[in-house]
């Protein structure tokens, strides 16, 4: 037998037996009520749900795994990185300044549990923002582009080709192939007529 309704459970001998439950069940009495809606509660609390950006990394993690960065602000100082930042310039001719202190995303003021450990440890997090992945603040023009867009002022494209393998795993096909945006190009042509 492979289907089973779900009134069948399996013993050790591997039979199937019937439960025989009844049908319609019986109605719930006032304690099961309550222990259901007050799981559901549990399950549906704010504490569950609330997400919030590792200053660290900056991904969005589950306000439960998160902790206060000023727990560890003695041991930031390992994310202290030259050539990571860059303050905003309105000409191309300013010349670059960088932020100085430790790379963190600094609208966040919590960070992600594995991101502490590590530095707890004395390492950098691999995707930490000291890594190279600082963007700074994103303008509001930029934030809600869609994929299109984004593929237009994208100044460099990359696409690269995977296959799927037997065991579910994914293996790389091709070479990543990077090209140059014709940014100049496509603003003399946008917006369409
Ligand atoms: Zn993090």
């Amino acid at each position: 037998m492979h289907a089973v309704s779900s009134k069948y459970v399996r013993t050790k001998s591997g039979n199937y037996d019937d439960l025989a439950t009844e049908f319609p069940p019986s109605i719930a009495d006032n304690d099961l009520l309550h222990t259901i809606a007050s799981s559901v509660c549990k399950k549906m609390n704010k504490s569950n749900i609330e997400e919030a950006g590792c200053a660290v990394c900056g991904e969005i993690t589950p306000v439960r795994n998160l902790s206060q960065v000023k727990n560890i602000k003695n041991l930031l100082h390992i994310l202290t990185t030259s050539g990571v930042t860059c303050k905003e310039r309105k000409n191309q001719n300013d010349p670059l300044h960088e932020y100085s202190g430790p790379v963190l995303d600094y609208t966040c003021n919590r960070v992600y549990d594995h991101c502490r450990a590590c530095i707890r440890k004395g390492k950098t997090p691999r995707l930490a923002l000291a890594n190279g992945l600082w963007l700074g603040k994103v303008p509001d023009e930029l934030k809600s582009l869609r994929f299109v867009e984004k593929l237009l002022i994208a100044r460099v494209w990359h696409t690269c080709s995977y296959v799927k393998v037997a065991s579910g795993m994914r293996k790389m096909k091709a070479n990543i192939i990077a090209f140059e945006s014709p940014i100049p190009k496509i603003y003399n042509i946008l917006p369409p007529p």
